[in-house]
């Protein structure tokens, strides 16, 4: 039998300790406020939940738009924060609270049918296993236990990988996404209309090339949600005075 030196024995409890450490690091982070770093028991903090509400839309869809585009907030400021610390910070609980406004808001401001079944826009492969995740799927999953609609995470595919987009004009925007998308799932499920999901909504470029797919194929589009849209408040001017103060609950 071998003998443990005194050596081997303190490398070992040292390694122990790290990992407690490490555990420990884990439960003082989650209860860290990603935006403003001040200690919070919800995924934000009081005041910058106060700041996100602060970016909701008072008129979440324009009557003029089809399919219909149902977005929660203004692009801008806290709102902007949130979704850019859930998809480039690893704050991946930020979707929780995300899908859960969005679909609380999308039952009590719209009238829609049940039979639908909602299409996160997917990311290519390669961003995905870079990001470790869709941000659209992850918001997609409380937002269809919240309204009990089914979630088809795989239902489009992105088949080409595009560029990054913010830097195109809106004509370069369509050509690089023209052909990006493919059936995944969908091919087999066409009872329901299609609800497609994302985070941002800025010009459409991309739900257009999603929505071409779909169409092509005879997969009727409902309509998009979308935590955020970008570009001109308009008459959706967001509330200069907070929402109620608490937030939301959720489990
Ligand atoms: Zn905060």
């Amino acid at each position: 039998m071998i003998q443990k030196s005194g050596g081997e024995g303190m490398q070992r409890g040292v390694s122990q300790w790290l990992r407690r450490l490490a555990g420990w690091g884990d439960i003082i982070f989650a209860a860290e406020c990603p935006l403003c770093q001040r200690s919070t028991a919800q995924e934000l903090c009081q005041d910058c939940w106060t700041q996100v509400e602060r970016c909701r839309w008072t008129h979440p869809v324009r009557e003029t738009e089809s399919p219909s585009i149902f977005a929660w907030g203004h692009y801008r400021g806290a709102l902007k924060q949130t979704i850019a610390a859930l998809k480039y910070d690893q704050h991946r609980q930020l979707a929780r609270p995300l899908g859960r406004w969005l679909a609380q808001s999308w039952l009590t401001q719209t009238q829609h049918p049940r039979n639908l079944m909602v299409v996160p826009i997917p990311l290519h492969i390669s961003k995905q296993k870079e990001r470790g995740f869709n941000q659209a799927e992850l918001v997609g999953r409380p937002f269809c236990e919240f309204t009990r609609l089914p979630l088809e995470p795989q239902g489009l595919i992105r088949s080409r990988a595009t560029e990054a987009q913010f830097h195109l004009s809106p004509e370069a925007r369509e050509q690089n996404l023209s052909a990006a998308f493919e059936l995944g799932t969908l091919r087999d499920r066409t009872q329901r209309a299609v609800l497609l999901l994302d985070d941002i909504y800025t010009t459409g470029a991309t739900t257009r090339a999603a929505i071409q797919v779909l169409q092509r194929s005879n997969i009727p589009v409902y309509g998009i949600v979308a935590v955020a849209r970008a570009g001109d408040p308009g008459k959706n001017f967001p509330p200069s005075s907070p929402f109620p103060v608490k937030p939301p609950a959720y489990k």
